[in-house]
């Protein structure tokens, strides 16, 4: 068991949208999907293996460690490339869990076998950010941690899913990054997954503003934030406030039903509404939410920075999720929900699964892996 040595670790540093504006400067090769920050969990839930893994070593994965990491830190980011590794495998990408693993999240280039970078920074904000670098000849990616950082698997995992958008990246686009924003693949519909209830799960949420702009994009269902493997970071004590939708215009036909009265509670690190300078902690982080950065999207255009942010870490929590097979038919806001969760007979989780193991099936045909 880690102890977390920095209750604080988190606190002031959940802001994610300084360290994008951070590597958008310095990235030779910026995209339009960029580089993520997650922030540090302050409850690390580490569990460790009932056997350790003996015969496979980082080398195994093409995994390397510059800087300074603890030998229980060497042992988290292993198991998280051997559980990843094993879901891809089991999945159809590669025989073994080190092939799999290889060739889905690193690829050869000129002939030679890439890697995995993980290395530390003494300065700036306590997160980890996922510099991809798709077109590099020897590393697909940096995983670059504050040093203050004590990492662990599951925020390996949830960081190889920012390596997975790069690598499923053609022309600036990734194609499981527009899988993630358009769950249902049809652009000229609502865009948005559903469960066995017909209810929200995951996408635009479709609440039509005045404007006729369907903005609103999110993670899950901002009242039960349903089918996660556990609760996302909420701030019980705080709302973004409530809006009234505009009604439509005079001589627009018949309205469309849209909820008049809403609060949407804060949830993760992403501040008010738009990005802020220094967001403010919100409750604790769980294991497979771990950066649910939650804008209010009627104030975020399609898109957008923060739009794009929402999409990004909800694509790197999905495959963390998907990875662990932690997808949860359970409900963790709502009805004294939050924080150890409730029954969720839409099946969220279940949808969550099934949508994840269809799509990776594809981006394997699609990138040949
Ligand atoms: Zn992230």
């Amino acid at each position: 068991m880690i102890t977390p040595t920095a209750n604080t670790s988190g606190v002031n540093s959940r802001n994610p949208l300084s360290a994008l504006v951070q590597i958008v400067t310095v990235a030779p090769q910026p995209l339009p999907i960029l580089p993520t920050a997650t922030p540090t969990p302050t409850v690390i839930p580490t569990q460790i293996p009932t056997q350790t893994p003996v015969a496979l070593t980082l080398a195994d994965y093409g995994v390397v460690l510059e800087g300074t990491w603890l030998q229980t830190e060497r042992d988290e980011i292993l198991l998280a490339a051997i559980q990843t590794g094993n879901a891809l495998s089991s999945h159809g990408a590669a025989s073994t869990g080190t092939a799999a693993f290889r060739e889905v999240l690193q690829g050869v280039v000129g002939g030679q076998q890439r890697k995995i970078k993980f290395s530390r920074i003494a300065n700036g904000l306590r997160v980890c950010i996922t510099a991809k670098t798709p077109d590099g000849a020897e590393f697909s990616a940096n995983i670059q941690c504050h040093s203050d950082v004590i990492m662990n698997q599951y925020t390996t995992v949830h960081e190889f899913g920012h390596v997975l958008v790069g690598r499923t990246t053609i022309g600036g686009i990734s194609s499981y990054l527009t899988r993630i924003g358009d769950p249902d693949g049809n652009t000229s519909s609502l865009n948005r997954l559903l469960n066995s209830s017909s209810d929200f799960v995951m996408g635009v949420r479709g609440y039509t503003l005045l404007s006729g702009a369907v903005t609103d994009w999110q993670r899950s269902d901002p009242d039960t934030d349903n089918g996660w493997g556990s609760a996302g970071l909420w701030d019980t004590q705080s709302y973004y406030g409530s809006y009234q939708l505009q009604p439509p215009p005079v001589g627009a036909g018949t309205p469309t039903p849209i909820p008049q009265q809403r609060s949407i509670p804060k949830l993760g690190p992403c501040g008010d509404g738009a990005p802020t300078p220094q967001p403010t902690a919100m409750g604790s982080p769980f294991t497979f939410q771990q950066n649910p950065c939650t804008f209010p999207s009627w104030l975020i255009a399609p898109g957008s920075l923060g739009n794009v942010l929402e999409v990004e870490e909800a694509a790197a929590d999905m495959f963390l999720n998907w990875t662990y097979s932690s997808f949860n038919d359970q409900l963790w806001r709502g009805n004294n929900c939050y924080s150890n969760g409730c029954n969720d007979s839409g099946l969220s989780g279940q949808a969550r699964n099934q949508w994840m193991d269809t799509q990776m099936s594809q981006l394997f045909i699609e990138f040949g892996w």
